[in-house]
This record gives structure tokens, C-alpha cells and sequence, in this order.
């Protein structure tokens, strides 16, 4: 058995009437993400951890954000591409865990639907899909409600 471990990073800015995804999830929010596709924080940052563990480059390689195909794109898409290259090479999806700053809205009623939504594209169990959320305290960009910050963390198991 090979396993393969990755993590991946994104930021988004926020800016006010824009919807807000994460997780792949709607959230009740006045700001959204300023994002040439729907601006799915958390799925960008799963899909470069993913996308780490066997070296195949980042999401933005991939879904090139100068592409009109992926203009406004339902990031959900973005993530079964990756874990259909995932599986191509070889490999199941063992474990992930996703930490999300955001200052505001509190993410603690939606933890559980975005576990749910994340674990049915990545074809594991909820138990298998950690995802976290913190502020930042107010301090920096974060906690000035300009942007949200995610890392993941992905370990990749041979089928
Ligand atoms: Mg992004």
C-alpha cells in the first residue's frame, strides 16, 4: 500500500451582494467572494491538497481562470474533476481536514451540511471529512472581513 499526503491554500476577497459558497455550501452572508468562478474558498484549498499529494500541479493549472469554461463555475464540478484524476491514478481519497478563517458569519450551523456535501463527492464517509472554522481575533485581513482563508490537508490511499 502507497499513501501520499498534501495540502493545499487559498485566499478569496470579499466584497458585499456577491453569494457566498464554501464547502460547497450556501451561506447566509451579506459579503461573498470575488472569484472568477463561484469563489469556493474551501473547495479550492481541498482540490490544491488533493492535487499535492501526487504532484499534479494546482487548480489553477488545471481550470485556468482566464478560461471562459470555467467562468463562474459551481466549484463542486471543480472537485469531482479532481477526484476522478484521483482515482485515474490509482488512488482513493483516505482522509481530508479543511481550517477556514472567517471572521464573520459564524460556519457552525453549516460544518455539518459541508462535511455531508464534501464527503458525497469525494466517495467517503462523513467520519473520513474534517472541517474546521476559526476568526482570526479581528487581527489582519481576515478579521477586517476583507477575505477568507482556508488550508486542507489530504491523505491519499492506493485503491
Ligand atoms: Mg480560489
Amino acid at each position: 500500500m502507497d499513501i501520499r499526503i498534501g495540502n493545499g491554500y487559498d485566499v478569496h476577497a470579499l466584497a458585499p451582494g456577491l453569494p457566498m459558497w464554501l464547502g460547497g455550501v450556501r451561506i447566509p452572508s451579506e459579503n461573498g467572494f470575488v472569484a472568477h468562478s463561484d469563489g469556493d474558498v474551501a473547495i479550492h484549498a481541498l482540490c490544491d491538497a488533493l492535487l499535492g499529494c501526487l504532484a499534479l500541479g494546482d487548480i489553477g493549472h488545471l481550470f485556468p481562470d482566464t478560461s471562459d469554461e470555467w467562468k463562474g463555475v459551481d466549484s463542486k464540478l471543480l472537485l469531482s474533476r479532481v477526484v476522478a484524476l484521483v482515482h485515474e491514478k490509482g488512488y482513493a481519497v483516505g482522509n481530508v481536514d479543511v481550517t477556514i478563517a472567517l471572521q464573520k458569519p459564524k460556519l457552525a450551523p453549516h460544518i455539518a451540511d459541508m462535511r455531508r456535501t464534501l464527503a458525497g463527492i469525494l466517495g467517503v464517509t462523513e467520519d473520513r471529512v474534517s472541517v474546521k472554522a476559526t476568526t482570526t481575533e479581528r487581527l489582519g485581513f481576515v478579521g477586517r472581513c476583507e477575505g477568507c482563508e482556508v488550508w486542507a490537508t489530504a491523505l491519499l490511499i492506493t485503491k
